[in-house]
């Protein structure tokens, strides 16, 4: 389930919701439709393509450690970008590095083709990365807050906003679950596509562990880990695409994925942590008895370079969500 299955999954109401909205406020002000109804989302190819962007550049050059790491290890880049969402900055930074770069002028030219389109996008992807950072509390608290006033049937605070504000503030709340949901997909598919990404966050785990960079092994917390994971994060989040209502009938799959994936796994896993750490064990016996038959093997890739880059402003964090365009 990638962001565009998501975003290809993004409906026109139903008649039962039509029903509903011209009942509300909002009906008296806008015209019913699919772009208000996406809040523009669908009828605008920059923020859809920012959506695509964002997902696919997230966590490009992630080094394996969470933010809370960094920090502890004083790491190059909380020099460069502060203690706040010190991966995905780094992350936009090196994609947008890479953007510019002189390969893409024409793709540029076509996406981005003047210095306001050029900032809107730039927005729409830092918003988008940051709603993957989903550890900081700041943006946390932001993102709640958000919610609380849009989808919370709170009609009396969205009067006191004009119909722009309104719409905007909840294309960038769906915008952020598209992501935020495009970024744990697995927990909310089938078991063995669940199981097959959780299996490589678990490796990856287990290479910090080894490299001394986290305190404990994963096989300490797995278990629980996922069961807190699935309670706290992953069924709330399911149900917020359910309540905010674009995505249709979809968004009740992606419920009943999760919380069937929540249960296999309390039944089933604490023996899947015992599989993933005998399956790693013999992956390593097998590494091992290769390099004793064949010391000429050239070793595995030596430790990535930090690549030091531009700084994404900090304060562009702390932004006001960005327009969409009037109408499309
Ligand atoms: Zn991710």
């Amino acid at each position: 389930m990638s962001v565009g299955k998501l975003l290809s999954r993004i409906v026109g109401p139903s008649r039962y919701q039509k029903q509903e909205m011209r009942l509300s406020h909002q009906f008296k002000t806008s015209l019913l439709s699919l772009y208000d109804y996406s809040y523009g989302i669908t009828s605008d190819p920059l923020t859809q393509f920012a959506c695509f962007f964002s997902a696919l550049i997230h966590d490009c050059d992630h080094f394996g450690v969470s933010n809370q790491r960094l920090i502890e290890e004083q790491h190059a880049l909380v020099d460069m970008f502060g203690e706040r969402s010190v991966a995905e900055q780094h992350s936009i930074d090196m994609a947008w590095q890479h953007l510019m770069t002189d390969k893409f002028d024409n793709f540029r030219n076509e996406v981005m083709p003047d210095m306001d389109t050029a900032k809107r996008f730039r927005q729409l992807v830092v918003n988008g990365v940051m709603a993957t950072d989903i550890m900081d509390k700041g943006l946390k608290e932001a993102r709640n807050k958000r919610w609380a006033i849009t989808f919370a049937d709170t009609v009396g605070d969205t009067l006191l906003e004009d119909e722009t504000e309104v719409r905007n503030r909840k294309a960038t709340i769906v915008i952020d679950h598209i992501i935020q949901a495009s970024d744990v997909s697995h927990t909310m598919q089938h078991w063995h596509v669940y199981r097959k990404w959780n299996e490589r966050l678990f490796l990856e785990m287990v290479k910090a562990f080894e490299e001394g960079r986290s305190a404990k092994h994963p096989v300490e917390f797995w278990y629980k880990g996922e069961i807190g994971f699935f309670d706290f994060y992953i069924i709330p989040l399911a149900k917020k695409l359910k309540e905010c209502k674009v995505f249709g009938v979809s968004s009740a799959e992606y419920l009943d994925y999760a919380q069937k994936n929540r249960d296999e796994w309390v039944k089933r896993g604490e023996e899947a942590v015992t599989k993933m750490m005998s399956d790693l064990e013999f992956r390593k016996k097998i590494t091992v008895e290769q390099d004793l038959s064949n010391p000429n093997r050239t070793p595995r890739r030596a430790s990535r370079k930090q690549s030091l880059g531009n700084l994404v402003s900090p304060n562009e964090l702390n932004e006001v969500p960005p327009e969409l365009p009037e109408s499309a």
